[in-house]
């Protein structure tokens, strides 16, 4: 089986009320800082696991603050090999 395509969350910080909803879903990859916002790691999440959390945290969010998009992986090979 071959890994799922890696997703990113981005993070709309006008909108985080700092409810922290998100954090108690997604601890791996939200957290929040000093004043009680959100902190979305920039990492790529690639664990099925951690993906639907990540997921169940945008979609867990009252203000619509998180998003997840989907990322293609990153090109192999040599420039001179790539399709
Ligand atoms: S659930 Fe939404 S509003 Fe609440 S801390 Fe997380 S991003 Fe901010």
């Amino acid at each position: 089986m071959t890994d799922p395509t890696p997703l990113k969350l981005t993070f709309d910080a006008a909108r985080c009320d700092g409810w922290g909803m998100c954090t108690f879903v997604f601890p791996e990859g939200i957290s929040l800082d000093p004043w009680g916002f959100a902190h979305v790691t920039p990492e790529p999440v690639s664990e099925p696991k951690l993906q639907r959390r990540a997921r169940r945290a945008a979609a867990c969010c009252p203000r619509r603050a998180i998003t997840v998009v989907t990322t293609p992986p990153p090109p192999t090979g040599a420039p001179g090999e790539r399709e």
